[in-house]
């Protein structure tokens, strides 16, 4: 089981239509795949299809130890056969948690803990980050092995990396020694614009190999497939921005691939 985190203190970066794009293109590809919403927004949640408004039970349960994993995992309904994945809701009770969480034992490590009973069930588990550097993003990068790191690519893009990067390595050091950066992804790419292209090729330049070789164009399909409680990649596969985030999955699956061969 391989469990990414997909994080960046931004908002609006694309770090939810990533994660529940690659989880339904990695479902569609065989890959067994649990989303963990870790947002109290809950938009990835409703991104899969799954009613936030609703739920008897979220990840604020259990990372509160109220309710177990296996009680709390809804199969995506917007991703049927062979897009099957399961997916950790959240909503706006995971909002409380920061604080709940604040005197309980080993914090940091409550979604890692409860991700552990579960490692045969999954290939890959992606966990959707808040945007922020809180004790909700620290679960999800002391439970993850990677982080992938969406990245817009215009002139701020590179400001406040370095803030995500040194959390990642303060992690690295003293709470989860498995934890790094498997790359950055561009997303909402514009190559008609200059400054995107100049923002991609400064990103190549600065982190060589770490940058994803998938490139997601900004397409209007993967904005409204949401609405429909749809990932894009289900919604209309024949939509650049889906064919971008299949490919995405593809890299993904090689990546982990060399990862093995190279332990
Ligand atoms: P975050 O989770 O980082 O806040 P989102 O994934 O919610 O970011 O994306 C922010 C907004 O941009 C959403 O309205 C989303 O639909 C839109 N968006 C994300 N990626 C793309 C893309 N490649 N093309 C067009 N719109 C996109
Ligand atoms: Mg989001």
């Amino acid at each position: 089981m391989h469990i990414f985190a997909v994080a960046n203190q931004k908002g609006g970066v694309g770090k939810t239509t990533t994660t529940v794009n690659l989880a339904a293109a990695l479902a569609l590809q065989g890959q067994r795949t649990l989303l963990v919403d870790l947002d109290p927004q809950g938009n990835a949640t409703m991104g899969c299809g799954v009613d936030k408004r609703t739920l008897a039970h979220s990840v604020y349960h259990v990372l509160l130890g109220l309710s177990e994993l296996a009680a709390t995992r809804v199969a995506s309904p917007a991703a049927t056969f062979p897009a099957r994945f399961d997916v950790l809701p959240a909503n706006r009770d995971l909002a409380g948690a920061e604080v709940e969480m604040v005197s309980l034992d080993r914090r940091e490590t409550r979604l890692k803990a409860a991700l552990g009973e579960h490692r045969s069930d999954y290939d890959f588990v992606l966990i959707d980050c808040p945007p922020s550097l809180s004790l909700l993003t620290l679960n999800g990068l002391c439970a993850a092995h990677g982080v992938i790191i969406p990245m817009q690519c215009e002139y701020y893009a590179l400001e406040g990396l370095s803030d995500l990067v040194n959390t990642i390595k303060k992690v690295h050091a003293n709470l989860n020694r498995e934890l790094r950066i498997i790359g950055l992804l561009r997303v909402m790419f514009d190559p008609r614009s200059t400054l995107s292209r100049q923002v991609s090729d400064q990103l190549e330049q600065h982190f060589g190999d770490k940058v994803f070789s998938t490139l997601v164009p900004r397409n209007v399909r993967l904005a409204e497939a949401p609405s429909y409680g749809l990932p894009g990649v289900v919604f209309d596969r024949t939509a650049k921005g889906a064919q971008a985030y299949l490919a995405f999955a593809a890299e993904m699956v090689e990546r982990v691939r060399n990862w093995k061969e190279t332990l």
